[in-house]
């Protein structure tokens, strides 16, 4: 963690600031080790502080990597960082985390250190987050392999007459068991036309022989996310099923064909397009093809259209296509793949063919 903390002071001199104030608590987890959730971290040249408050006193001592030092907050938490900026020569130039603030935090930040010239800046820790290391990787492959084997099992609940809600805690309830932590989301369990919806909230709806039924879910290992879109049917598919969930598959395939280092994001958005523009389907996907996944399930790089950024070795991202039909029903493939030097290494095990169950 402290060559993530000397990479980060480098983008820091770089944007021409003395410091960050780090207030994303997966960046604060990614920089300094702390799981808690309320604190900030003051990255300076020489030093890294974790103000926190006093529940997570003992967590902090434990979590903390050696090079970050803790400041439990008694008072107010501006305060005390005015307390610790006020020494310094005024006119310091400063960055917070402008996507990571509300304005009314904002405005108690500049009228309690009023000394300093805060800058907004955006995505410089998750830029660096972005590429995963080795055990990083790892611990998204063990959240990937845990969904994998908890869908095998899961399928044999999937029965007519139960309905989205009791599925959905069904399937928390045993991901939680085979020992993921805290679910990046709440599982989407859709069934026929609710298919339609991307992110469909399960209802009180039942299944029905020749349904589809669509599950989005994920797993956390070690604080890392996985997920992973499946679509099956309710007995025999139906050939308008069979056809959308192939185009779909065709789509997936051909983003992930797409995907290596040096690869421009909206490039790999473009093939999942193109691949469904043949199928006349294009229309029917609305959203983006994918999204970085760490210690965040949607993070940096994004496989958007309007993406600039170019893909490295070491991002994982997600390839999700889907087409939906208002009323009739939808389908979402989504892999894990992870980027190397020369292509993308799909993670998800689970098979993405259409199954009958
Ligand atoms: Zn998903
Ligand atoms: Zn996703």
């Amino acid at each position: 963690m402290s060559d993530r903390l000397t990479a980060l002071r480098a983008d820091i001199a770089g944007a021409r600031l003395t410091g960050l104030l780090v207030t994303g608590m997966s960046s604060i987890r990614y920089l300094s080790g702390f799981t808690g959730s309320s604190g900030f971290l003051l990255i300076e040249p020489n030093e890294a502080t974790l103000f926190t408050d006093f529940r997570y006193r003992e967590q902090a001592a434990v979590e903390l990597t050696a090079d970050v030092d803790l400041h439990i907050v008694t008072d107010g938490t501006w305060d005390a960082l005015a307390d610790r900026l006020g020494a310094s020569p005024p006119g310091r130039r400063l960055g917070f985390e402008g996507g990571r603030m509300s304005v009314a935090e904002h405005q108690r930040l500049v009228a309690a250190c009023d000394s300093v010239i805060w800058e907004s800046t955006e995505g410089l820790v998750e830029a660096r987050r972005a590429v995963k290391d080795a055990g990083e990787i790892e611990a998204i492959v063990a959240a990937v392999e845990l969904a994998d084997r908890v869908l095998v099992g899961f399928l044999g609940e999937i029965r007519p007459g139960a309905t989205e809600v009791e599925l959905a805690a069904l399937l928390e309830y045993r991901l939680r068991r085979a020992g993921s932590g805290p679910l990046p989301f709440v599982p989407i369990v859709a069934f026929g036309e609710r298919t339609a919806l991307p992110h469909a909230t399960p209802s009180e709806r039942s299944l029905g022989e020749g349904d589809l039924v669509l599950l989005d879910f994920g797993a956390r290992v070690d604080g890392y996310c996985s997920d992973m879109t499946r679509v099956f049917t309710m007995g025999a598919a139906a050939a308008w099923q069979r056809e959308v969930h192939g185009a779909v598959q065709a789509a997936a395939d051909a983003a992930i064909a797409a995907t290596a280092s040096g690869v421009r994001c909206a490039a790999v958005d473009a093939a999942a397009r193109s691949s469904l523009e043949q199928a006349g389907l294009a229309e029917e996907f609305g959203h983006s093809t994918g999204h970085g996944l760490g210690l965040d399930v949607h993070e940096a790089p994004r496989l958007h259209r309007h993406e600039t950024g170019v893909l490295e070795a070491g991002n994982v991202v997600t390839v999700e296509p889907g087409v939906y039909l208002p009323g009739q029903g939808g389908i979402r493939i989504e892999q894990v793949v992870v980027v190397e030097p020369d292509g993308g290494r799909v993670l998800t095990r689970s098979s993405p063919e259409l199954i009958e169950l």
